[in-house]
């Protein structure tokens, strides 16, 4: 089987689940070469339903994982949207594949951050190799600081676990009926997927499912333990 038909499978495989179920994520994820963000040795994984290493003790989400985090954003055609925690670079491209789709008239862009540096250049490597780097802006930097910049954001994608709910700089860097995805809990992996919105001066906060991120490491997240 070839990766086209692999990722098919995996697509199929996430509708029967109901994890994907719009159009416009389906359609991302059945368009975006996951393949070509993982090392080479584990090409061949690519399209199994898990997380994999991407070097630096990090890993590249499950895609089960990135198809729930772009469905409960809501992304569409022109958001302006901020990751945090790059890693490989996949789910950037994935959003990228969302807020601007080929011949887009108002294509939105993806901000997003990744503390190490290694990753920063082999994750810009991988979104130019896919033609992403057009419409993603790969930052080095502490991201729990968000990237203010560039604010508001009408989305922010958080992709490794935080010990709070809204980091304080993120509040502010969200636009008013803006969405915030981020898991938070324990550093050591017990964890929950919480979906905010923000309302005014209010964060209606969703609890969605538990799950297992590496820690978001920051000013406003853990310390670091190297
Ligand atoms: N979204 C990624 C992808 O598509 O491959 C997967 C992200 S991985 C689960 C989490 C990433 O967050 C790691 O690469 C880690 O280095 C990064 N990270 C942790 N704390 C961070 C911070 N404060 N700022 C930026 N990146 C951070």
């Amino acid at each position: 089987m070839n990766f086209e038909e692999k990722r098919k499978k995996l697509v199929e495989s996430l509708k029967s689940r109901e994890i994907l179920t719009k159009q416009n994520v389906i359609r991302a994820m059945l368009i975006v070469p996951r393949h070509k963000f993982v090392p080479k040795d584990a090409e061949s994984s690519a399209y199994m339903d898990s997380p994999l290493s991407i070097g630096l003790g990090q890993t590249i989400s499950a895609p089960h994982m990135n198809a729930m985090m772009c469905e409960y954003l809501e992304l569409k055609e022109g958001d302006k949207v901020l990751e945090i925690g790059t890693g490989s670079g996949y789910h950037a491209a994935l959003c990228a594949e969302l807020v601007a789709p080929e011949n887009s008239k108002t294509p939105g862009h993806i901000y997003t951050i990744e503390r190490h540096e290694g990753l920063v250049e082999n994750a810009k490597r991988s979104l130019k190799e896919t033609g992403y780097d057009q419409n993603v802006t790969v930052i080095h930097g502490d991201g729990t600081l968000g990237f203010p910049k560039e604010a508001p954001y009408d989305k922010i994608l958080v992709t490794a676990a935080s010990p709070t709910k809204i980091p304080l700089p993120l509040r502010d860097q969200l636009i008013d009926g803006g969405i915030l995805c981020i898991p938070a809990g324990s550093k050591s992996f017990s964890q929950n997927l919480y979906i905010i919105r923000k309302q005014g001066e209010h964060f209606d906060t969703t609890k969605i499912t538990g799950v297992r991120f590496v820690p978001l490491i920051g000013k406003y997240g853990f310390e670091s333990s190297d």
